[in-house]
């Protein structure tokens, strides 16, 4: 085994490890508290309600503790077995290694190594999500569903993989500065093409119909200083009964989403405060925090794969993993691969500015609708509908929640 070899099965030992012993903590956690609600929930959930959110947590919690272990073997053995760099010769010798049969070679790993996921996708959709009444697919939209995102994968991946390996030939040793800007202006470009052309190959989005709900949200985003016409609804009852409303996009493309399946369990008041926390999220420039965020992750990732492609490591990074020469497809391969086992530790610090965000917005609804109780009690409708795991345990939802639980949320409203 090479030195790189070595760290990449610590690397990935580490991670499963830590993502099992998550897994385990929070049962233990869950399973401690499944006889009784604490005090603070008995007006959240009746106890009928709150043992099934307690079964559909553990439920879900032993099939993600299975998948890990699976995928943990797969990226092992893809990366130790060489039938990678097996693979890539083989590739070469047939179409060649010119930059685009390179960024072919990408696009066609990434749907390969999809693949064996696909089992655990369908159980969980077809069996775990029907068991607790939330599967609204068929397994004919599933298949379709399948089939269209890895068509729109290739689309656009293929071409944009293309220009990004090409830059180093005609851009020399800059190319990692130019190949982030352009990924970045491609990421703002689509956010707004993406509700145009994408998202309507998936599900419809319509304005919200003329009422006295649109009335009354109408006069709400007025109050919050939102334009509104820019409330619309996703039919997301289509494949799910699970409910949620987001905020999305930037200046005059942002616009506020909420699924039919929320607007058909809630009232209008509680709805109501759910468009207030969206428009805190917009109020409170929530967006362009994150996009900065993310192109600074970016950045870091560009000068690394080129790095790893070019600097001083190359040599040691490649023949590391079996490879015989230097490729800048195979070095984002690699990373791609890789990288996660390395992010995955980040994710506490992310999820610490995400819930952040979402105490700012959660203020904000408080302070247009004038009271907390709306806000509260849509949380509680939404916690109870989708039966929400209240009481994860603490080091669990620091690595896996991006929104504080509902009882924080509560606490910082009322404090
Ligand atoms: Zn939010």
């Amino acid at each position: 085994m090479t030195q790189l070899e070595t760290i990449f099965v610590v690397a990935l030992l580490a991670k499963m490890g830590m993502e099992l012993l998550l897994e385990a903590l929070n049962r233990s956690h869950v399973r401690q508290h499944a006889d009784q609600a604490p005090d603070a929930l008995k007006d959240v959930m009746d106890a009928e309600t709150f043992s099934k959110s307690n079964k559909y947590t553990l439920a879900k919690s032993r099939l993600g503790s299975f998948e890990l272990l699976y995928d943990a073997i797969i990226v092992g053995v893809v990366i130790l077995s060489g039938w990678l760099p097996d693979l890539f010769v083989w590739w070469s010798a047939w179409l060649g290694d010119a930059t685009w049969s390179s960024a072919l070679f990408l696009v066609f790993l990434t749907v390969l190594l999809g693949i064996p996921n696909l089992p655990f996708e369908y159980y969980s959709q077809f069996k775990l999500e029907e068991k607790f009444g939330f599967n609204r697919s068929t397994v004919k939209l599933w298949i379709a569903d399948k089939l269209k995102g890895a068509a729109i994968g290739f689309v656009i991946g293929f071409p944009l993989l293309w220009l990004l390996i090409s830059l180093v030939g005609w851009l020399g040793a800059y190319w990692w500065l130019y190949g982030f800007a352009i990924l970045f202006l491609f990421q703002l470009l689509m956010m707004v093409l993406y509700p145009m052309l994408i998202l309507p190959l998936f599900n419809k989005l319509s304005p919200l119909e003329d009422g006295p709900l649109k009335t009354r949200l109408m006069g709400l985003a007025d109050r919050a200083g939102f334009r509104a016409q820019t409330i619309q609804v996703i039919d997301g009852s289509k494949r799910s009964a699970h409910s949620n409303a987001y905020f999305t996009g930037f200046g005059k493309f942002r616009r506020i989403v909420l699924y039919d399946t929320l607007i058909n369990q809630m009232n209008e008041t509680e709805i109501e405060a759910v468009l207030a926390h969206e428009i805190g999220h917009y109020k409170k420039g929530h967006i362009p925090k994150m996009l900065l965020i993310s192109a600074l992750m970016t950045l870091a990732g560009f000068w690394l794969v080129d790095r790893l492609a070019f600097g001083a490591w190359s040599e040691w990074f490649f023949s590391g993993f079996g490879f015989d020469n230097s490729n800048l497809a195979i070095a984002f391969l690699l990373f791609s691969i890789v990288g996660g086992l390395f992010t995955f530790w980040l994710s506490p610090l992310f999820n610490v500015m995400s819930r952040k965000h979402e105490y700012e917005a959660d203020a904000f609804a408080k302070d247009v609708v004038g009271s907390a109780d709306p806000l509260s009690s849509a949380l509680r409708n939404l916690s109870e509908k989708n039966l929400s795991n209240l009481i994860p345990h603490p080091l669990y939802s620091g690595f896996h929640y991006s929104h504080p639980t509902l009882l924080e949320r509560e606490r910082a409203m009322r404090g």
